[in-house]
C-alpha cells in the first residue's frame, strides 16, 4: 500500500497548489496527488471557452504536469472511490489503497444541469472540464450553423464570443436576467458589456428562459418561455457549477447549506484529518459571513494555499470570499471585485457609490490608450470599500485586483484616496486623473468627510474635499 504524509485528491486548480504549498511550508512531508485525468490532459479551467476560438484545441489548454514533478509531488492517475476515515486510507477505482496522514479533497465541481426537457439530446453540452469531451464540443461547433448558449454569465458570454470567432455560425445567448453578467456587475456596466457582445455579432435574448430543448435525437430547436423558438444544432449550457460532494457524503463528512463540503476558516472539514478546498468546498461571504455561491479558480487556489499551510498547525485563516471577476470581449474588458451596488444595498449597507473615468495612458493621445471607468462602492457607516467595477482596456483586471486587496484589508475611502500609486505615460493613467483615487475622493465629498490631522506638525492640515 502506498503512503504519504499528505494525500490530495484532485488535480486541477486547487489540488496542485495545495500540494506545492505543503511542500513549501513543510519541506520534509511527502505528498501524493490522485487525479482522474491522464498525463497532459488537465484543462486550464478558465481557458476552456478559448478552446473554441483563440486557443483552438483542448491540447493547447493544459496545466503542465511538471508542476507536480518539479515540486516533489507523486502523481497517481486514478479515481478515488472511497475514504476509510478510521484506517485513514483512500480506495481507488483500480483497487489501490493509499494511506494518508492528512487528506485534502480538491475534487471540484460539476456543471449545473437544469431540469429542462431535452437536455439529453445529442449536441447539448453542459461545460465539463474534460479534454476528450471538449474536443467533441469543438468539433460540433465547427460544423454548426446555429449555436444557442444558455446563460449569459461569464462562462456563457465568453463561450458565445469565442464560438462567434469560428465565423460561420449564428450565436445566441439566452439569459433570464435583464442583462448578461448581472450577478457580478451593476446595470450600467452589464448593459455596456452586453452592447459590446452585440457589436461583435452575438444575438442576445434577456428576460427570458429556456422552456425546452427540442429535437429528434439531435437538438434542432430551443423553445423559450415566451413560446418563441430558436434554431439550434448546438446548445451550450453555461449556467454555473455545483460542488462535487459525493465522495465526501459517502465518507460521512458534513455538507454545507449550498452543497459544498463544510469547512472551518482553516479549510478543515468535520474530520480533523481531512481538508477541502476549491469548488468542492463550501464558501462563506467575506461581507456577510453567510454561505456564498462564488466558485472561481482564484478562490480555489487561495483556499489551497490556506489548507496546505494548515495541515500541521493552524497558520492561515480564510476571511471569506470577496469574489473577483474579469473578462474581455476583444479589446473591451470589464471586471468587478466585492459587492455590486445592488448586492450591497440588498445586504443592508447604506451605500455611497462614485464613478471616475480617465484614459489609461497619459497624455490620452498615447497609442493604445483606452478610457478606463472605475466605480467604487463604500459603506457610509464605516467608510470601508465594499466593491468596485471597472471597464476599459487591458489594465482593467489588475486594477480590479488592487480593489480586491483594498477590500480584503478593510481600507476606507480616505485610505484609497491616499493610496500611493506608481504611474507612467505608456502604462497607466495620469497621477492627476488616476480614476481609483479620484473615485475615492469623490466618495469622501459625498460622505461629507473632512479629516484633520491631530498633530499637524508643520502646521499643515490634511483635508479631503468636502
Ligand atoms: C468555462 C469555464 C470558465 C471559467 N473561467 C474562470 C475564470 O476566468 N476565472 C476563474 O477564477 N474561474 C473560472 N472558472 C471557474 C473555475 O474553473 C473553477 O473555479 C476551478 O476549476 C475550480 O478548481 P478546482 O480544482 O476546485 O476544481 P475542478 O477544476 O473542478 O477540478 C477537480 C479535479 O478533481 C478531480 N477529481 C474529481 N473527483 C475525483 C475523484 N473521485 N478521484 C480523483 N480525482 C477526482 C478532477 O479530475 C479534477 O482534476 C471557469 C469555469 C468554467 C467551467
Amino acid at each position: 500500500m502506498k503512503r504519504a504524509d499528505v494525500v490530495i485528491v484532485g488535480g486541477s486548480a486547487a489540488g496542485p497548489v495545495a500540494g506545492i504549498t505543503v511542500r513549501r511550508q513543510y519541506k520534509d512531508k511527502s505528498v501524493i496527488l490522485i487525479r482522474k485525468e491522464e498525463q497532459a490532459k488537465v484543462m486550464v479551467p478558465c481557458g476552456i471557452p478559448y478552446i473554441f476560438g483563440t486557443v483552438g484545441s483542448p491540447d493547447k489548454n493544459v496545466i503542465p504536469d511538471a508542476l507536480l514533478s518539479n515540486n516533489g509531488i507523486e502523481l497517481i492517475i486514478d479515481e478515488a472511490v472511497d475514504i476509510d476515515r478510521v484506517a485513514k486510507t483512500v480506495k481507488t477505482a483500480k483497487g489501490e489503497s493509499v494511506s494518508y496522514g492528512k487528506l485534502i479533497l480538491a475534487i471540484g465541481s460539476l456543471p449545473s444541469r437544469p431540469p429542462i426537457p431535452g437536455m439529453q439530446l445529442k449536441n447539448v453540452f453542459p461545460v465539463w472540464k474534460e479534454a476528450a469531451y471538449l474536443a467533441n464540443v469543438l468539433s460540433a461547433i465547427q460544423k454548426a450553423k446555429d449555436v444557442v448558449v444558455i446563460g449569459g454569465g461569464f462562462i456563457g458570454a465568453e463561450t458565445a464570443d469565442e464560438c462567434k470567432k469560428i465565423g460561420h455560425c449564428n450565436v445566441t445567448i439566452v439569459e433570464m436576467l435583464p442583462h448578461c453578467l448581472m450577478l457580478a456587475l451593476d446595470t450600467e456596466f452589464a448593459a455596456k458589456a452586453e452592447a459590446k457582445l452585440k457589436e461583435r455579432g452575438i444575438n442576445i435574448i434577456t428576460d427570458n428562459g429556456v422552456k425546452a430543448i427540442l429535437g429528434d435525437g439531435q437538438v434542432r430547436e430551443v423553445e423559450l418561455r415566451n413560446g418563441d423558438k430558436l434554431k439550434a444544432d448546438v446548445v451550450i449550457v453555461g449556467i454555473g457549477a455545483v460542488p462535487n460532494n459525493e465522495l465526501a457524503k459517502k465518507a460521512g463528512l458534513k455538507i454545507g447549506e449550498l452543497g459544498g463540503i463544510w469547512v472551518d476558516s482553516c479549510q478543515k472539514t468535520s474530520d480533523e484529518n481531512i481538508f477541502a478546498v476549491g469548488d468542492c468546498a463550501e464558501k462563506t461571504s467575506f461581507f456577510t459571513g453567510r454561505p456564498s455561491a462564488v466558485r472561481l479558480a482564484s478562490v480555489a487556489t487561495n483556499e489551497a494555499r490556506i489548507a496546505g499551510a494548515n495541515i500541521e498547525a493552524p497558520r492561515r485563516k480564510n476571511p471569506g470570499v470577496i469574489g473577483v471577476f474579469a473578462t474581455a470581449f476583444g479589446d473591451y474588458a470589464v471586471a468587478s471585485a466585492g459587492l455590486t451596488e445592488k448586492a450591497a444595498t440588498d445586504a443592508g449597507y447604506d451605500v455611497v457609490s462614485t464613478e471616475a473615468s480617465a484614459p489609461d495612458r497619459h497624455p490620452g493621445c498615447i497609442p493604445d490608450a483606452s478610457e478606463i471607468k472605475v466605480k467604487l462602492i463604500f459603506d457610509r457607516k464605516t467608510q470601508k470599500l465594499l466593491g468596485g467595477e471597472i471597464s476599459g482596456g487591458t489594465s482593467t483586471a489588475e486594477l480590479t485586483n488592487v480593489i480586491a486587496m483594498a477590500i480584503q484589508n478593510g481600507l476606507t475611502a480616505e485610505d484609497v484616496a491616499l493610496f500611493q500609486m506608481g504611474t507612467h505615460p505608456l502604462l497607466t493613467a495620469s497621477p492627476i486623473a488616476y480614476p481609483l483615487v479620484n473615485a475615492a475622493e469623490m466618495a469622501l465629498t459625498k460622505m461629507g468627510i473632512i479629516k484633520e490631522v491631530s498633530d499637524p506638525g508643520n502646521g499643515d492640515i490634511a483635508s479631503a474635499s468636502a
